[in-house]
């Protein structure tokens, strides 16, 4: 049996990367007993077949984590790509993004690209001073890209964004060989492409692995696990150092009296659209139910 990672799922086949080579392989056999769909970015056991008939997968090995839209596994880091030129990302898709990733123990990275376009320092000094490690990045000259290239290196990074905001020319540009097709930004706002692509990871000449996803329409927010008021501020790691501080220890961090963040925020600790994005998505949240409480 070897060992390898899914790169790309389609109409039943799975191509598992062993690092050396891609095969083809069914999901048949064991698998269907455990009942568990292999998703891209799974560690796979497989059986390859010497005659070039499909292979088979034979065990999924433990995910670190999982997100439905798009359906990846062990995402190392998300590189949330966002721009000060057309089409602008609103800060608020950057955190509630970054807060369902967080939520499922994955690193984020914030790239502002089109620098060349517009400078990015607005965005970028938001997500440096809240601690996220933060680039401004041009896929058109270049800028930033080197540094990118050491953040994603022997890692797995999914990239997402607002559509047009430039992921699959980022992509190209950090490896020419992998030549996504790329969009003028109307048409792509027009036709929704991004909804029905299929997500697949690929092997970049970094030595890093990098999917290209859909934009942050669709990135989980269905199923968001971001659904429990109580746990949201744990998907803010820029509001931790208050945490526990507040005069209540029940305190939602909106607008309680002594509370810790409000006063980090009133000094300019925390961004103040950070904590905006936290209000709305704590507002949108619901409170976990008595009976879970224990
Ligand atoms: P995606 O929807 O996020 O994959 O966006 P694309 O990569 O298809 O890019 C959308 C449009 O923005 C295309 O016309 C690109 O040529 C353009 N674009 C992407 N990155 C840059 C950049 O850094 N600078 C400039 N000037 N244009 C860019
Ligand atoms: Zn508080």
């Amino acid at each position: 049996m070897a060992e390898g990672t899914i790169m790309k799922a389609l109409s039943g086949f799975y191509y598992v990367d062993d690092g050396a080579s891609v095969y083809t392989c069914r999901g048949r056999g064991r698998l269907r007993h455990i009942k568990m769909t292999p998703l891209v970015g799974d560690r796979v056991r497989f059986t390859p077949s010497l005659d070039g008939s499909p292979g088979t997968l034979d065990e999924i090995l433990p995910r670190r984590n999982e997100f439905f839209r798009p359906a990846v596994a062990n995402i190392d880091q998300l590189v949330i790509i966002a721009s000060e030129a057309v089409p602008v990302t609103d800060p608020f898709l950057i955190d509630r993004v970054a807060a369902i990733a967080q939520s499922r123990n994955c690193q984020c990275i914030i790239c502002i690209n089109k620098c060349d376009l517009a400078d990015g320092q607005k965005l970028a000094g938001i997500y440096h001073r809240a601690g996220f490690p933060t680039l401004r990045i041009s896929a058109e000259t270049g800028e930033g890209l080197e540094e990118l290239r050491s953040l994603i290196t022997g890692k797995v990074s999914a990239f997402t964004g607002n559509s047009g905001v430039g992921k699959s020319s980022v992509l190209n540009a950090l490896d020419p060989g992998i030549a996504l097709s790329t969009g003028d930004v109307s048409q792509k706002l027009g036709r929704g492409r991004h909804t029905t692509r299929h997500v697949e990871l690929y092997r970049l000449s970094c030595s890093a692995l990098a999917a290209d996803t859909p934009g942050f329409s669709s990135f989980d927010v269905d199923r968001m696990e971001l659904a429990r008021k109580e746990e949201l501020q744990y998907a803010f790691p820029d509001f931790a150092p208050y945490l526990g501080r507040c005069r209540f220890q029940d305190c939602a961090h909106v607008k309680e009296k002594g509370c810790a963040v409000l006063a980090a925020l009133k000094e300019g600790e925390i961004e103040p659209t950070r904590h905006q994005s936290y209000v709305r998505l704590y507002e949108q949240a619901k409170a976990i139910p008595d009976w879970e409480r224990g």
